[in-house]
């Protein structure tokens, strides 16, 4: 009697347990599709990285999207996860991976990776170790990531408005004093020398006067452009005034600055500027180089090259003087 009273209990608090965990399950898929349709509405990939292993445990939809790369292959190889990285960022994306474990986290990593299709796109992601205590000494990194190539085109298209001077499309004059203190600090620190270069048209006023002051842009744009190709690769260039333009030689003295500048003269004396019913007319230059002195400072510099540079329209210009 006492057994079959005890059964229906037992019986029931069965069926309620079966119940109650049929309803933790049930709340449990429901959360589960929850997080899963909110993972793949957002466009940032999540993922979970097996130190030890080297295994990726989980991706989430966007990784497809964003990758261009199928997710299956990635969990079942970690060479798809490295293989995506562009090669130049590699080392980057490594090392900063490896310092999550000796600093539990890193807060911003900018990396680019190669999609599936081809394309080279930007990525930022943060990444940390889970702070749930792994079995088996597991050491499991997390990390959330999005495409940010839209925002570093738009960064890089700030920078250039930020430093070139629109018209010429050279360096404007912060950019380029920006470039020369530098380089001035170097030389002072290696020893090693500098020069500076002004450079002024000749009677730029008069050429506004006669042909218009859009043939005088023009005029800049050109001379602006026989700069860029004249100089050498680690030389600085810019348009510091309105006709008037600066160049630093680093690790240059005053010889080789020279035959630059010449090289430069000579370019501005073969542009030709053909006027419709007229004959062409030709610009000229004047030039000022001044080395770096021992007890120079970047202004000392420049004012020596200004100086050397009304020099040589005293000197009837078109011509360079070395100050
Ligand atoms: P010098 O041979 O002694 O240098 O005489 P200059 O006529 O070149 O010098 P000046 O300083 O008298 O005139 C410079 C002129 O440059 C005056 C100014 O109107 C003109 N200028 C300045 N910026 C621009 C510009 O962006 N475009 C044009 N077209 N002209 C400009
Ligand atoms: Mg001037
Ligand atoms: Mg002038």
């Amino acid at each position: 009697m006492d057994e079959y009273d005890q059964s229906p209990s037992e019986i029931e608090t069965l069926t309620l347990g079966l119940l109650h965990s049929r309803g933790e399950v049930e709340r449990l898929r429901e959360r589960e599709q929850l997080v899963s349709s909110l993972l793949g509405s957002v466009n940032v990939v999540l993922w979970a990285f097996d130190w030890n292993q080297k295994r990726v445990v989980y991706v989430s939809p966007a990784y497809e999207t964003v990758f261009g790369r199928s997710a299956a292959l990635l969990m079942a190889d970690y060479n798809e996860w490295t293989n995506s990285i562009y090669p130049d960022d590699m080392d980057y994306a490594a090392k900063s991976m490896a310092s999550v474990i000796e600093l539990g986290s890193v807060e911003q990593r900018e990396y680019r990776i190669i999609r599936g299709d081809g394309q080279i796109r930007w990525l930022s992601d943060k990444c940390f170790i889970s702070p749930r205590p792994m079995n088996d000494g597991q050491i499991l990194i997390v990390g959330i990531g999005e495409d940010i190539t839209e925002k570093k085109q738009m960064q890089g298209e700030l920078h250039r408005l930020a430093t070139t001077d629109v018209m010429t499309g050279v360096s404007n004059r912060r950019h380029f004093f920006d470039g020369a203190n530098a380089e001035f600090e170097h030389a002072r620190s290696s020893g090693k020398p500098l020069t500076f270069l002004l450079l002024d048209v000749d009677d730029f006023k008069k050429i506004n006067d006669r042909y218009g002051h859009q043939i005088g842009d023009r005029v800049l744009q050109r001379i602006a452009h026989c700069g860029s190709y004249v100089l050498r690769r680690d030389d600085l260039f810019g348009r510091i005034g309105g006709e008037e333009f600066a160049a630093i030689f680093p690790n240059c003295g005053a010889e080789q600055a020279r035959m630059v500048a010449e090289r430069l003269q000579r370019e501005v004396q073969r542009l030709s500027f053909p006027m419709d019913g007229q004959e062409p007319f030709h610009v000229t230059i004047s030039q000022g180089l001044a080395c770096l002195g021992p007890d120079d400072d970047l202004d000392d510099l420049y004012s020596r090259a200004d100086e050397a540079m009304y020099e040589a329209k005293r000197s009837g210009k078109d011509c360079i003087v070395l100050g």
